[in-house]
C-alpha cells in the first residue's frame, strides 16, 4: 500500500524489523497492565532512532524531520504507540534551537547516546491547556536558583525522563508589555530535584501521563534555556516540529488500520462471500484511503517547508488536523468492517480506535488548529 513515491526506504525498512520483536500481543500485555513499554522504548533507543534529530556532532544521527517523521509513522504503522517516547524527538529541538553551547554539550551527547532520557515536557496546568500564556506555575529568582512552585498537569512520561522542560512564570501576566512575556523554560533534572511529586492519571489508553506538583523546587539558573521572559518563543518555535511529526504518526496509524480493514475484508466471509465485495465495505475503506495519502501530502509539504527553513505554522497546523482526522476516521472505518470482532481486544482494533482518538485533542485540540488558520492564514478576526 506504500505510495509510489516513498521515501526513506532504508529507515523505515529498519524500524519495521525494529518492530517486529514488538507484535500487537507485546502492547496488549503493555495496555492491559497499563505499563510503559520499556522494552520498546530501550531497542529504539539503543538503535539510535530516538536520537535522529539530534546533530552528528553531539553524537546523534542529524537526520532531517522528513526522515524523523518516516520513523514515528512506521512505529504505528506496525501497530506499536510512539507516544511512549516521541516527544524525545521533538523536545530536544527547544534545547538545540536556544540554548546554550555549554548546555547542549552537557546535555546533548548524553541523550544521544541513551545515558539520559528527555521525555517529559511540562507546559499544561489544570486552568491553562489551550491557553497556554495563562499558566501560573512561578520560577522566582533567588541568587543562582529559580525557585519553582505550582502545578502541571498531562505531563506524559514524567516517571520515565531523567529531564524535564518546565514552562514557568518569571514575572506575572499582569506585568508584562504583552501576555505572551514573563514565561521561561527550564530545564529540571527530576533525579536530583527536591519537591517535586508526581501522580499518575489513568487514562483511556496506556500513555503514562501523570499530574507533577512542585514545592519550593530549586533549578539552578544555569538551567534557565535562553533569556528569561522570552520562553513562551522558544516553545512556540518547536511546535511545528511536534505538529508533523505527530501528523506523521497519525498517517502511520490510518495506514495500520486500512491494512487491517483490507486483510479482514478479504477474509471474512459472510452470506457465502467476502465482506469486502461489497460495496458498502468497499468504499468506507477507500475513503479512509483517500484521506489518509491527502494528510500524508500535507505533512510532506509542512515537512519540507519546515527543512527548507520556511515559515510553515499553516502547513504543520493543516497537516495534524488533516492527519488527525485521517486516522479517526479510518479507526472508525475499521471497528465497522470487523463487526462484533472490532471490540475484542486481541484484535488490536479497539486498542488502537483508543490510542489514536487522543490526537483530536492533544497536543493541540482542532478548533485551535481551526483558529489559528482562520485568524493566522485567513485574515478572519481573532475569536479568542
Ligand atoms: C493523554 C494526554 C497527554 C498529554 N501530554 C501532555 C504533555 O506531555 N505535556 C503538556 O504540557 N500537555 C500535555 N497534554 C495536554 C494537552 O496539550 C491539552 O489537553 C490540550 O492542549 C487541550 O487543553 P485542555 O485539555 O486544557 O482543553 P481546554 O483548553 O480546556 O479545551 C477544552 C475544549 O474546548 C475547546 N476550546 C477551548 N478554547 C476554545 C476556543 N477559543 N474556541 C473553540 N474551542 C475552544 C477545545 O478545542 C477543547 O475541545 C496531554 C493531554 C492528554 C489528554
Amino acid at each position: 500500500m506504500a505510495p509510489a513515491d516513498d521515501d526513506f526506504a532504508d529507515v523505515r525498512a529498519s524500524v519495521a524489523r525494529l518492530c517486529a520483536d514488538f507484535p500487537g500481543e507485546y502492547w496488549r500485555r503493555m495496555d492491559e497492565r497499563n505499563a510503559y513499554p520499556q522494552a520498546f522504548v530501550s531497542a529504539l533507543t539503543q538503535s539510535g532512532f530516538l536520537a535522529a534529530l539530534i546533530p552528528e556532532a553531539y553524537g546523534g544521527s542529524g537526520l532531517s524531520l522528513s526522515a524523523a517523521a518516516a520513523i514515528l509513522e512506521e512505529i504505528q504503522r506496525s501497530g506499536g504507540n510512539g507516544a511512549a517516547c516521541h516527544a524525545q524527538m521533538y523536545i530536544m529541538g527547544t534545547l538545540l534551537r536556544h540554548g546554550s553551547d555549554a548546555q547542549k554539550e552537557r546535555w546533548l551527547p548524553a541523550i544521544a547516546r541513551g545515558e539520559l532520557r528527555l521525555q517529559a515536557f511540562g507546559v499544561t496546568e489544570p486552568a491553562s491547556g489551550s491557553d497556554t500564556t495563562a499558566i501560573r506555575t512561578s520560577a522566582r529568582r533567588e541568587g543562582d536558583h529559580y525557585v519553582l512552585n505550582g502545578q502541571k498537569i498531562w505531563t506524559s512520561r514524567a516517571l520515565h525522563s531523567d529531564l524535564m522542560l518546565v514552562l514557568a512564570r518569571t514575572s506575572p501576566r499582569e506585568a508584562a508589555a504583552k501576555r505572551t512575556d514573563g514565561l521561561s523554560v527550564l530545564v529540571l533534572d527530576l533525579r536530583h530535584a527536591e519537591g517535586v511529586s508526581i501522580r499518575p492519571i489513568r487514562t483511556m489508553m496506556n500513555h503514562a501521563t501523570t499530574e507533577v506538583f512542585f514545592s519550593d523546587v530549586r533549578v539552578p539558573c544555569e538551567n534557565l534555556i535562553g533569556e528569561e521572559g522570552k520562553g513562551f518563543r522558544y516553545i512556540l518555535s518547536g511546535m511545528n516540529a511536534e505538529r508533523i511529526l505527530i501528523a506523521a504518526e497519525c498517517v502511520g496509524d490510518a495506514k495500520w488500520f486500512i491494512e487491517k480493514a483490507t486483510a479482514y475484508a478479504q477474509e471474512r466471509s459472510v452470506f457465502g462471500q467476502p465482506i469486502g465485495r461489497n460495496q458498502g465495505v468497499q468504499f468506507p475503506i477507500a475513503k479512509a484511503y483517500a484521506s489518509m495519502r491527502a494528510a500524508d501530502l500535507m505533512v510532506r509539504d509542512a515537512a519540507r517547508r519546515f527543512e527548507a527553513g520556511l515559515d510553515c505554522g499553516t502547513e504543520a497546523n493543516l497537516a495534524k488536523m488533516l492527519a488527525a482526522d485521517a486516522s479517526w476516521e479510518a479507526a472508525n472505518m475499521c471497528v465497522q468492517t470487523h463487526g462484533g470482532f472490532g471490540f475484542a481486544s486481541e484484535y488490536d482494533v479497539e486498542r488502537k480506535f483508543r490510542e489514536t482518538r487522543l490526537y483530536q485533542v492533544a497536543p493541540v485540540s482542532t478548533n485551535l488548529i481551526l483558529s489559528y488558520v482562520a485568524e493566522h492564514t485567513l485574515g478572519l478576526p481573532r475569536s479568542y
